[in-house]
């Protein structure tokens, strides 16, 4: 069997189109263009990428975008006193930043080591909180009312379900329980109704029989940051694998899955790059306008 490819870097520009129109008939309903300010601090290159790529793809669908860069050597207050200004921008009073409002705000991690990053992303408004890396909002989702869904595991669910791929009744395995990406993942697919109702488990460094483990996926879903660590032989033929990961070796990027092996044993397969990675940023833009929108 040869894999099918999940192709997200088409996706992620179906959905950008999608969200373009969307954003502009908000606009003209509201006369609001929904902005989203990304903080960079210090000059790590992948962060600078990240960062460009996401304004970048504002641009496309409409949104408005602010970059705010801050040396690498900012203290976690005078990171919190930005992260304040742009929690009050609403563009009513002329001490806003920039005098524009504000609709989301994308603090870029990491962030350098001595500030209390965990600090500084509470402080973000919750309704500002496009990442959905607030408690508050880590909580809605727990409890299966989210605000704002996380974005690359609504990216994931998106290419799961536009593709008809259902998750409903199969074992989902998700290998990695970071906040960012395996312990939401988990979260969205153990939801009760649509994109969810899977039969969940999560690994990780200390889950000593892992390919036993994988080995019984349905649905396999790898974030661990180990580039090409899932092999053919800890896949069960006919499985939908999701490759999160992205891990550069000598210049060239890698996902956690061998990719080549794995692709003749699977059902479905997502590439690296042009899988999860465009879909992380179109749901965040999604997040930007939702976020616009309830403000
Ligand atoms: P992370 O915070 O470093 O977490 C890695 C997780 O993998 C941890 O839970 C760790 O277990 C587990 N792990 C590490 N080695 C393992 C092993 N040998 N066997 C089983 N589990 C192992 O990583 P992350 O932020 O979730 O990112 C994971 C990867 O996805 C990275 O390559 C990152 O660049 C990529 N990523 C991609 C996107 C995208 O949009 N495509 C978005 C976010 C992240 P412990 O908890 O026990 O340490």
């Amino acid at each position: 069997m040869t894999a099918q490819i999940l192709d997200g870097k088409a996706l992620a520009a179906t959905i950008q189109q999608e969200l373009a129109v969307q954003t502009a008939e908000f606009q003209r309903s509201r006369g609001i263009v929904p902005c989203l300010a990304a903080v960079l601090v210090g000059d790590d290159p992948a962060s600078e990428v990240y960062v460009r790529n996401k304004q970048l793809a504002c641009g496309r669908v409409g949104i408005d975008s602010q970059l705010h860069r801050l040396p690498a050597n900012t203290s976690t207050d005078e990171l919190l006193s930005l992260v304040a200004r742009l929690n009050e921008a609403n563009g009513k009073n002329a001490s806003d930043a920039k005098n524009s409002p504000v609709h989301g705000i994308l603090v870029q991690t990491p962030l350098p080591p001595q500030v209390d990053t965990s600090r500084v992303l509470s402080a973000v408004s919750p309704q500002k909180d496009v990442d959905a890396f607030h408690p508050e909002n880590v909580g809605l989702l727990v409890q299966g009312r989210p605000r704002f869904l996380p974005c690359t595991p609504h990216g994931i669910q998106q290419l799961l379900r536009r593709n008809g791929i259902s998750v409903a009744g199969r074992h989902a395995v998700v290998v990695g329980r970071s906040d960012i990406v395996g312990k939401p993942m988990a979260l969205l697919l153990m939801q009760r109704g649509e994109g969810g109702d899977a039969t969940v488990t999560v690994c990780h460094s200390r889950t000593p029989n892992l390919p036993e483990i994988t080995r019984t996926a349905d649905i396999l879903i790898v974030a661990i940051g180990r580039a090409r660590f899932v092999t053919a032989d800890m896949v069960k033929p006919g499985a939908v694998v999701i490759d999160v990961g992205m891990n550069r070796v000598d210049g060239k990027l890698f996902g956690d899955v061998d990719f080549p092996g794995v692709r003749e044993v699977a059902a479905y397969i997502t590439p690296v790059p042009g899988g999860v990675g465009p879909l992380t940023v179109a749901m965040l833009l999604h997040n930007t306008l939702l976020a616009a929108r309830e403000q």
